[in-house]
């Protein structure tokens, strides 16, 4: 007999821990673990509750409709309106491009108009919407103009879009603006506030005045806020609101084309897992309008010093200063953020690093969570040292041999030999071709950073394209030992 639970434990060691406040990129703490433990049993009671069908689950529905009024009343909404709890912050966004595009029938040729530093999902939600994308350039400080998203903005244009912050730099657009023009141009306005919307509500409570960017603004259509981030729920849980429920219509799917129920669905998924809705609701109400005060007071605290403590780094600096909890930094170029990153790891702490970009240099994200107060010091002390470390050893450089081979590569011919040609020029490479995920990721994020975009997107697939490949003997060898 194998036991996969301790199994699973084994494997796990190995991951990014969740709890602790000492990961900085993809998971968010409270620090409550009267919180996780009611959630994590939430999330167990609805393992398979189907949300498909609100006539047979109807404690899904109710909870949905609870926390979309919760998330309503933090974001301004007027009475009109409306909203659906979806898996992500992806999902959010998808749904409310592809309702954007089919509120308007009438247009042959969609676009979506949004500042470059908006999050990949909507060039996503464009290329599986057949929907044409127009970029527009941001400011000094890494926020949409509003004069050049208005003049992008055609007869075309089905959907406008401005961050409530930005992932990668922290800052909120200026959103009263840009709505003020899409409301002169009939364009919707989404706003993305699916990582900050949660908190930046809270701080505006608090008195930590911050930009506008809710349904207060007149001319914002509709926001997507994720509950798996600043909610601090657990993961696959999301809310995308709409002004009124006209503007949500489209996004439902039915049919009854075929000969099993007629079905409705109003999300991209059909069946809907219950797990993730009832742990995001659990959750909510577990820590409440008053904890989530606090909350926000603390990862706010945490942020102001951790600006400070940045500001006294040698060798490193602010990117910009943020409008919220996400704070990007570089460095003064004696060192890499790379190798600044993997020595982060090394005292037991992660920070996301975010790669040279339109020929500005590689930052390190922090996306700082309320339970990150309690350990600034040590963070700072961490980040110091490990300044300290990658300057001593200096920026990882890429071989000239595997610079002019990344030159001769063309991205959308990417083939299997080359790439393994780059991985063994690179030192990469395992038998066959075969990659792992090493405990330093510095040579391959050096590699990727070299690479212009198309050919670092090219790289990136099929490194993931290499890793992601079945292991065939594990079930059978289990269930014999
Ligand atoms: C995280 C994020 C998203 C996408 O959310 P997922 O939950 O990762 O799918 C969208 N926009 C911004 C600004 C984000 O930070």
């Amino acid at each position: 007999m194998t036991d996969a639970l301790a199994r699973l434990r084994e494997l796990m060691v190995d991951d990014l821990a969740v709890h602790g406040g000492r990961s900085l990129a993809y998971v968010y703490d409270a620090g409550r673990e009267d919180v996780d433990a009611v959630a994590g049993e939430a999330v167990s009671m609805y393992a398979g509750a189907n949300g498909l069908d609100p006539s047979a689950f109807p404690s899904l529905l109710a909870m949905e409709n609870e926390l979309v009024g919760f998330a309503c009343d933090l974001v301004d909404a007027p009475d009109t309106a409306v909203g659906t709890v979806t898996t992500g912050g992806t999902e959010s966004i998808m749904l409310a491009v592809q309702g954007a595009r089919d509120a308007r029938p009438d247009i042959e040729r969609p676009n979506i108009v949004l500042p470059e530093t908006a999050h990949p999902s909507f060039q996503k939600a464009a290329q599986y919407f057949g929907i044409d994308q127009v970029s527009v350039r941001v400011d000094g400080h890494y926020r949409a103009q509003v004069g050049a998203m208005a003049e992008a903005m055609d007869a075309d244009t089905v959907l406008a879009v401005a961050s409530a912050p930005s992932y990668a730099h922290g800052v909120v657009d200026p959103i009263a603006w840009i709505a003020a023009a899409c409301a002169a141009k009939n364009v919707p306005l989404h706003v993305d506030a699916c990582i900050g919307g949660w908190i930046l509500a809270y701080a505006d409570r608090i008195g930590r005045v911050k930009p506008a960017w809710t349904f207060a603004v007149p001319g914002v259509s509709s926001i997507s806020v994720d509950l798996h981030k600043y909610g601090y729920t657990p993961k696959g849980a999301s809310i995308l609101l709409h002004r009124t429920a006209a503007e949500r219509r489209p996004t439902y799917f039915s049919s009854a084309d075929w000969p099993g129920y007629t079905m409705v669905n109003t999300t991209m998924a059909s069946t809907r897992p219950g797990g993730p809705l009832a742990g995001a609701w659990a959750t909510v109400q577990t820590i409440g309008e008053q904890g989530y005060l606090e909350l926000a007071r603390d990862c706010l605290d945490a942020v102001d010093l951790l600006l400070t403590g940045i500001d006294e780094i040698d060798g490193l600096e602010l990117v910009v200063r943020p409008d919220s909890t996400l704070v990007a930094v570089r460095t003064d170029g004696s060192c890499d953020v790379f190798t600044i990153a993997d020595e982060m790891v090394e005292r037991g702490w992660y920070v996301g690093p975010q790669m040279s970009w339109r020929g500005e240099p590689p930052t390190l994200h922090l996306s700082v969570s309320a339970a990150t107060l309690g350990h600034v010091d040590e963070c700072l002390a961490a980040l110091r040292d490990s300044v300290e470390a990658a300057r001593a050893t200096g920026p990882v450089r890429v071989d000239r041999s595997i610079a002019a081979a990344l030159d001769s590569l063309v991205p959308d011919r990417l083939t299997d030999d080359e790439f393994d040609a780059l991985l063994v020029a690179a030192g990469l490479a395992g038998a066959g071709g075969a990659v792992s995920l090493p405990r330093r990721m510095a040579p391959v994020n050096v590699l990727f950073n070299a690479a212009p975009p198309r050919l670092r997107e090219a790289l990136l697939e099929t490194y993931v394209d290499r890793l992601y490949r079945p292991v065939r003997a594990r079930v059978s060898d289990a269930a014999t030992t």
